[in-house]
């Protein structure tokens, strides 16, 4: 795989400066992959990239991950720089760093050392790297679009498969291993949730399988995705054992037709929350405001929950590329929920939808 790595160190540095940031630190995590293609580890050890304004690229490991840092994509194009067991990394960053003003932080940086930062550089005023870095990572280059798109479709697969098993009589966690198997035979190389609730248990969003025995007559929420080569799938479908539950079938058109308002609602420059209010309004208009006990969605890549998000509250226009999940809900407790949900794509003229498994209603044995 060639990854336009250079480039996007570049425009991240380009970021910073446009962000008035003497620096930008990134420890291990998706950004750190997404911006030098190093899969470090997060530990108390520091491994740290530096991006200053007209300066060239750092990446601080331990000593002894240096063969490790040099051996990955980051090794060609970075300069490391080692420290030793028993340094302060800390003080050897900040005589990379300039002593005052604005730092910015990978947001999943630990609080260690985000702590041993402002101990060694004091008079520094520190940030939030997402606003900075998500302009790079939410929009989707040709390359990480196929990528979740391929993650879309070994998702699609997976419940196809699912669907064929008699589910009469089977525990919700017996349902979690066979999408884990699924998965991974639709070439995931990690499973990171397999939500699976039937009957009263679906009325919780992010219920846990367990011993429950799934029975005729109820729904089954399953709510699932992995990775692909780092980029995530995420796809809910809800079917029914034999037949639906009383008034099941009225709130299952509710969610699927708030789910394709939404849908339609996508386009760029439409704000992020007018998504999740022609999702909202549909719902509202059926009732079940109240019962609608989440935002409508979220963006995903190398993450599965990045931005940008689907929610009240947030104005920041759709532009081509971003990819995020439509996912309304409805949860009635002691009775039932019903969740659909698609990754999309945001296109010149509107979405395309990455998963293409049918969202009319699935009854399984
Ligand atoms: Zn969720
Ligand atoms: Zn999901
Ligand atoms: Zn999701």
């Amino acid at each position: 795989m060639d990854t336009p790595v250079g480039d996007r160190l570049r425009r991240a540095i380009t970021a910073t400066r446009r962000a008035e940031l003497g620096a930008l630190l990134v420890t291990p995590s998706a950004d750190l992959r997404y911006l030098t293609g190093y899969d470090a580890p997060a530990f108390e050890r520091l491994t740290c990239l530096i991006l200053r304004p007209g300066a060239d690229p750092v990446l601080l490991v331990p000593e002894l991950e240096r063969p490790r840092a040099a051996a990955s994509p980051a090794g060609e194009q970075i300069e490391l720089a080692g420290w030793p067991d028993g340094e302060d990394p800390y003080a050897v960053l900040a005589g990379m760093v300039p002593k005052q003003g604005a730092v910015a932080v990978s947001d999943t940086t630990w609080a260690v050392h985000l702590l041993g930062f402002q101990r060694a550089v004091p008079a520094a005023t520190w940030r939030a790297g997402s606003p900075v870095v998500s302009t790079l990572r939410v929009r989707k280059d040709a390359q990480e679009l196929e990528l979740l798109s391929r993650a879309a479709r070994g998702a699609d697969e997976a419940f196809r498969r699912v669907t064929a098993l008699r589910m009469d009589g089977l525990r919700e966690e017996e349902v979690a291993e066979a999408l884990d198997s699924l998965l991974r035979e639709q070439g995931h190389e990690t499973v990171e949730f397999t939500i699976v609730a039937s009957g009263p248990n679906g009325a919780s969003p992010h219920h846990e399988p367990g011993a429950r025995s799934i029975r005729a007559g109820e729904e089954v929420v399953m709510d699932f995705g992995g990775t692909v080569r780092g980029y995530c799938s995420d796809i809910t479908r809800t079917v029914v054992v034999e037949r639906p539950p009383r008034g099941f079938s009225q709130v299952y058109d509710v969610v699927r037709e708030a789910q394709e308002a939404a849908f339609q609602a996508v386009r760029p420059g439409v704000p992020a929350e007018d998504v999740d209010a022609a999702a909202r309004e549909v719902i509202a208009m059926a009732g079940y405001a109240d019962r609608f006990l989440h935002r409508t969605g979220h963006g995903i890549g190398l993450d599965v929950h990045e931005q940008p998000y689907i929610v009240a509250g947030n104005r920041r226009p759709l532009e081509p590329g971003m990819c995020f999940s439509i996912e309304p809900g409805i949860y009635l407790e002691g009775r039932f929920g019903v969740r659909i949900e698609d990754i999309v794509t945001v296109g010149e003229t509107g979405a395309q939808r990455l998963n293409r498994a049918s969202r009319d209603l699935e009854t399984v044995d």
